[in-house]
């Protein structure tokens, strides 16, 4: 079977190595140059390294933690994950690939190739991320709808290193934040933005930035960079033909819910195990529709939900509304009050 993979990232390396292992002629065409990795770190779900066999990579960290102000927990019940770095995940699923025999032809976008390129193949995987050009070339079919939340994000880097996935109520300014290593995802109400961030240079918005989160984040801010509204995207359907679409191409929730890489790498590994299944491509067609269908659905509930939630808090915080904050973490994670507390 002739595979064609557009996007060398964790979805569409993850796919390309275990169906290449299985037997699948899989071809990898990627945008970027050979030696460009991602500049990522991501929080990823020991179980789902496990699948891939790559259980030993990053550091455990155990669980999803919660800030507010100057209080923290620790959230029980939540999957146990490991912290590994975007360059390392992709080096060794490239690895994996190249012992498995993919062909890779880097520097090669998918709209380089020509019209009809799904013709010459048995498969066409969607795997070039939350900008996806084989989504695009196909838009009719794959009806992406972008639902855009209010709130502004901006990714601050810090001189140091942050404790993960914090997320943080202020008392002064009202932001939301998620932090790992030296960055943090910093999300801001837009009427908050407008008034103090919105129109500034880098370095008074660096500045402002950093006066707003003066004590919260234990390390100095050294930039900030805006990065749009948080958003969620979702297709109306997983696939069409011989052409369908995995990971952030498929489905891609805010980032700072932080979750696309686990969600990528599942997609990859759960559609190589149907295609080595079933062997047949109309088949993985039919399966993959249905199960995706059924995993966006959730995804972009979740999604949208965590969303909601999310500007919620941050409204209730914008109000120093303690009673109100108290009780949205209680009703998302009701055993809070059995969490332990960190600080
Ligand atoms: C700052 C930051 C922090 C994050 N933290 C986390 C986290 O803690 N936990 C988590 O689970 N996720 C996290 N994510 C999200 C995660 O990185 C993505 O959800 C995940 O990488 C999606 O994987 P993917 O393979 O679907 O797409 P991508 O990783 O986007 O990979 C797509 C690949 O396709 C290539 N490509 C793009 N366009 C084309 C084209 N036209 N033709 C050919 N190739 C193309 C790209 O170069 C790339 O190599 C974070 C993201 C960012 C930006």
């Amino acid at each position: 079977m002739r595979v064609l993979v557009a996007g060398a990232g964790p979805a569409g390396l993850a796919f390309a190595a275990q169906s290449a292992a299985a037997g699948a002629r899989v071809t990898v065409v990627e945008r970027e140059q050979e030696g460009t990795l991602p500049a990522w770190t991501a929080s990823v779900q020991t179980r789902t390294l496990d699948a891939l066999g790559l259980g030993g990579l990053g550091a455990f960290h155990g669980h999803r933690g919660i800030r507010v102000g100057e209080r923290a927990w620790t959230v029980p019940g939540v999957a146990e994950r490991r912290v590994v770095s975007g360059g390392r995940l992709v080096g060794a699923l490239r690895d994996r690939c190249a012992r498995a025999g993919v062909t890779f032809r880097w520097d090669t976008g998918f709209e380089d190739l020509p019209e009809g390129i799904e013709r010459t193949v048995d498969l066409v995987v969607g795997a070039d991320g939350a900008r996806s050009a084989v989504r695009a070339r196909w838009a009719d079919t794959f009806a992406p709808r972008i639902t855009h939340g209010s709130r502004h994000r901006l990714l601050v880097r810090v001189a140091g290193t942050l404790a993960p996935q914090a997320l943080v109520g202020l008392r002064d300014t009202p932001v939301v934040a998620w932090a790992q290593g030296d960055a943090a995802v910093v999300e801001v109400g837009d009427r908050a933005y407008q008034a103090n961030l919105a129109r500034r240079s880098p370095i008074e918005l660096a500045g402002r930035v950093a006066l707003a989160l003066d004590g919260l984040l234990d390390a100095p801010v050294v930039s900030a960079t805006p990065m749009g509204r948080t958003a969620t995207v979702m297709c109306r359907q997983a696939g069409q033909g011989n052409v369908l679409l995995v990971g952030d191409a498929a489905c891609a929730t805010w980032d700072a819910e932080g979750r696309g890489a686990d969600r990528a790498l599942r997609d990859g590994v759960g559609l190589a195990g149907v295609l080595t299944q079933l062997q047949h491509v109309r088949g993985t067609m039919n399966a993959w529709r249905v199960l995706a269908g059924e995993r966006h659905r959730e995804r972009h509930s979740a999604g949208q939900e965590a969303l909601r939630w999310a500007e919620s808090l941050g409204t209730a915080a914008d109000h120093h509304d303690v009673a109100a904050v108290a009780a949205m973490l209680d009703q998302r994670w009701p055993t809070r009050q059995a969490a332990t507390h960190a600080a």
